[in-house]
């Protein structure tokens, strides 16, 4: 192992630290001398990383997507961001005006 790429280990939050050796990235937590330590080589670390992206991205974009954008409608949109029901009663209000 090369001590020159060795680096100091960081504190990400939450009690977890990260270090890097050069190839592993190493999870340690509560203590920076904790010795229970988990080491991911880069493909589990990116694997780790799409992971990421796959959830959050999922989390983030189910709010704006599922609903009306009509108040307090729970109807699902279409392309106009609108439901059935309420594309319907903004055509017949649109009508209405001169
Ligand atoms: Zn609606």
């Amino acid at each position: 192992m090369n001590n020159d790429n060795e680096r100091e280990p960081e504190y990400l939050g939450d009690g977890v630290y990260a270090s890097f050796d050069g190839y592993h990235v190493w999870l340690r937590t509560g203590s920076h001398d904790n010795p229970e330590a988990i080491a991911l080589e880069p493909e589990v670390w990116n694997a780790l990383v799409r992971y990421r992206e796959r959830v959050t991205k999922t989390a983030d974009l189910r709010p704006s997507r599922v609903f009306c954008d009509f108040e307090d409608c729970d109807g699902e949109p279409d392309s106009t961001g609108l439901c059935e029901t309420h594309r319907r009663e903004f055509r017949e209000h649109q009508a209405v005006k001169p």
